[in-house]
């Protein structure tokens, strides 16, 4: 039921509730006479989360730059109070720390692009890491974390949350047995990312899943490579999605944001914790995500695009001595990236035969991408890895993770295919 109350809400409807009925396989259905059905992906990215009509009839969100809500009254204070008490949705605000309309509007977006029944919007991506983890385990609790993950992640895990007297586990990406292995009787979650930096690697959601659940272990998974065009990990059953919100959903480089994904159960709880950890987003940054996640079918499209031609384009050059995109052939999950996914993403590390000078001589010729840290804007983007968000890794366990100096990660923007694979062409031949 509360997917069908979550759905009214993501959905406001001016003409009266849509009449939704569950079939057999507890699918949403919608009865014809009533409203339109779920609209697709690339229609909620634009109109998901906002009320048809807006306040002084604006055509966009918005922006409601405030941090205090007053009450006309002390009845209407009294209302409110009891409206939170019945937790019913409360029709207003109090204070900023508890909420805004702007960043609800893409929180509802955002719930609505994976299937969610809710989101929490926070300050960054890792504050949606390191918030959900903090409050999903206590003290005695084991976690498991698999390896190949967003590196601050790992830092977190094993070296932060021991302190509060939280196990933690690392164990290879991709190995089943290992993670079976691993689970304790005191096992309260798993927390995993899909594709992953840099090398895209894909965990299969239906085994992850099947494992844990029957355990009552809980699952999160970091799908910020994927985004919602890509891959909605909560349909195969995962607890939470999280998501850093900087890199594809904005999609503009320009602003940070992070988000946690769910049934209304986990983030309800996760929402009053939330209000006192005080990760809020400012409401200008909620309104340029907004803007941003209008486009995100259309940018995940064209980035798609990009990476596919782009990884095919390297893995013919002899210059070039691995690709790791999950579109090619070779790629090791290559099989269930096309099973499960809609598309492969704009990531696409690989290796320059030679040195990292070598490497180094080939980023400095590229006149697209610029050098950088991040992914998943219309720029494109190329990272020296093991200068670059590895370079504080002691070296042993660098290698240990693959990151050779020769590795480049280039994350596609929109430009044109042809124009980014001349540019990679030019630098190439630059090198000989
Ligand atoms: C960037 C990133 C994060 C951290 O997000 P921020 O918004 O930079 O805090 C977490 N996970 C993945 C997979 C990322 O790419």
């Amino acid at each position: 039921m509360r997917i069908l109350q979550s759905r009214m809400r993501v959905f406001p409807s001016d003409a009266g509730e849509p009449q939704y009925s569950l079939d057999e396989n507890d699918n949403m259905t919608v009865d014809a006479n009533s409203r339109p059905p779920s609209p697709t992906l690339g229609t909620a990215t634009v109109h998901a989360g906002e009320r048809r009509f807006r306040a002084h009839n604006s055509l966009t969100v918005p922006i409601v730059q405030t941090a205090v809500y007053t009450f006309e009254s002390t009845a209407a204070l009294v209302n409110y109070t009891e409206e939170h008490m019945f937790w019913e949705e409360p029709e207003r605000e109090e204070y900023g720390r508890y909420g805004n309309p702007t960043v609800r509007a893409v929180e509802a977006k955002i719930a609505a692009l994976e299937g969610a029944e809710d989101a929490i919007l926070v300050s960054s991506g890792m504050a949606a890491v390191t918030a959900t983890l903090l409050l999903m385990l206590s003290h005695g609790d084991h976690l498991i974390l698999t390896d190949e993950c967003y590196y601050n992640t790992l830092l977190y895990c094993q070296n932060f949350l021991p302190r509060y007297g939280i196990e933690v586990t690392v164990t290879p990406h991709g190995d089943y047995a290992a993670l079976e292995a691993a689970i304790r009787p005191n096992t309260r979650l798993i927390f995993s990312e899909s594709p992953t930096n840099p090398f895209n690697h894909c965990i299969d959601l239906a085994r992850l899943v099947d494992i844990a659940k029957p355990r009552q272990i809980k699952t999160v998974i970091d799908t910020t490579f994927a985004t919602p065009v890509n891959l909605r990990a909560l349909d195969y059953g995962v607890d939470l999605v999280i998501h850093s919100v900087t890199k594809y959903l904005a999609g503009h480089n320009d602003v940070m944001a992070g988000a946690i994904v769910g049934s209304y159960d986990l983030t309800t709880r996760l929402r009053q914790a939330h209000s006192m950890l005080g990760y809020v987003v400012d409401p200008h940054a909620a309104y340029l995500i907004l803007r941003g996640i209008k486009t995100l079918a259309l940018r995940v499209a064209r980035q798609n695009a990009n990476g596919l031609a782009v990884a095919r384009y390297l893995a013919e050059q002899p210059q070039i001595r691995q690709v790791w995109y999950p579109g090619l052939a070779c790629h090791r999950d290559h099989a269930l990236a096309t099973a499960t996914m809609r598309g492969f993403g704009g990531v696409v590390s690989f290796e320059i035969e030679g040195d990292a000078a070598r490497a180094h001589c080939f980023m400095d010729a590229l006149t697209i991408p610029t050098i950088g840290p991040s992914l998943g804007g219309v720029e494109s983007m190329v990272s020296p890895l093991a200068l670059m968000g590895y370079a504080n890794v002691p070296p042993e366990d660098r290698a240990a993770m693959g990151i050779r100096d020769e590795l480049v990660r280039l994350c596609l923007g929109i430009e044109e295919a042809d124009d980014l694979i001349a540019d990679l062409k030019q630098a190439l031949e630059s090198l000989a």
